[in-house]
């Protein structure tokens, strides 16, 4: 555990404590952005003053350049509050099964459905890191089929491996050691060769040790070292066991957090899922990723910070 994961919040009335005013919230940025003192992202100067007429921004002692602490954040610009934000984030990252926009309203007590939903939104698109590495070393991959269900339906628990009108998944997880690490799910059109080849080569790196069982698609992928497992289907969670518990943790929480997966936004659940999963030891980083706050430990230009934020 790093400093800075020890020194998170462990509860919630820990984090209520620290994270009562905008102020605090506003210091908590500063800090992250400028863990050795103010630095202008124009000229390097360090000297600044915080402006009384603009929240929580700094302008330049030097060159006379304004800069807030959220720039560059997923906050920016935003009418919320900055602990509504630190609420919500906290409570996504925090939360081992997430949260719904609905219990998010309920439980920050906002005024809309329509400004929880943009909230958990736009945290559910930071939860893609674009410049992630790929998963390597041994994968274990296998695909499934999501129970998912339409407006007015009941859940409809399709059957079979063909994948006429139901969501397919492909998921891949990483093992080191006999511990899974990070995993990675997509949503597939279809079991054959060609989605099953483009998810595999966009989730893994060259030379990896691929273990699948024998569905064929799986075969001839370039620059992959293949083991295909013969099992029956009684024996798959033993052959290949954590990618066969990431599917069923994945369809208990579809079916606890959202009553059950809609076809509609899929792909961003299956990312919220994968980003929890993958920094499940390590809150105070999904807090932070979620904010957009990057840990940097050195000033990166603001330049840098705005496209970093597209
Ligand atoms: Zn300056």
């Amino acid at each position: 555990m790093s400093g800075s994961e020890s020194r998170f919040p462990k509860s919630l009335i820990e984090f209520q404590g620290r994270f009562a005013s905008e102020s605090a919230c506003a210091e908590y940025l500063f800090e992250r952005r400028w863990p050795e003192g103010f630095v202008c992202p124009g000229c390097s100067e360090g000297r600044a003053w915080l402006l009384k007429t603009k929240a929580f921004t700094y302008e330049c002692a030097g060159c006379g350049r304004q800069t807030s602490v959220t720039a560059g954040t997923i906050m920016h610009a935003s009418k919320l509050p900055l602990t509504i934000w630190f609420w919500a984030a906290f409570l996504m990252a925090t939360h081992s099964n997430g949260i719904s926009a609905l219990q998010l309203q309920s439980q920050l007590g906002l005024g809309s459905y329509r400004t929880a939903w943009m909230l958990c939104a736009k945290l559910r698109r930071a939860m893609v890191n674009p410049e992630r590495e790929p998963l390597s070393g041994v994968v274990e991959a296998d695909e499934t089929i999501i129970p998912f269900r339409t407006k007015n339906d009941p859940i409809v628990v399709p059957a079979g491996r063909s994948g006429v009108g139901k969501m397919l998944v492909a998921g891949a997880v990483e093992v080191d050691g006999g511990t899974p690490r990070r995993a990675r799910l997509k949503v597939i059109e279809g079991f054959g060769k060609d989605e099953i080849h483009a998810f595999v080569l966009g989730a893994v790196a060259p030379n990896t040790r691929l273990v699948t069982d024998d569905w064929p698609s799986y075969n001839d992928i370039p620059d992959i070292k293949h083991k295909a497992i013969t099992v029956g289907p009684m024996a798959a969670h033993i052959a290949l066991p954590w990618i066969h518990r990431l599917f069923s943790n994945l369809k208990r929480w579809g079916l606890g957090v959202y009553h059950g997966l809609r076809r509609t936004n899929l792909q961003h659940y299956l990312d919220e899922f994968v980003f929890r999963f993958n920094r499940r030891r390590t809150r105070h980083a999904a807090f932070d990723t979620l904010l957009g706050i990057g840990a940097r430990t050195a000033p990166v230009p603001y330049q840098v910070l705005i496209r970093k934020a597209a």
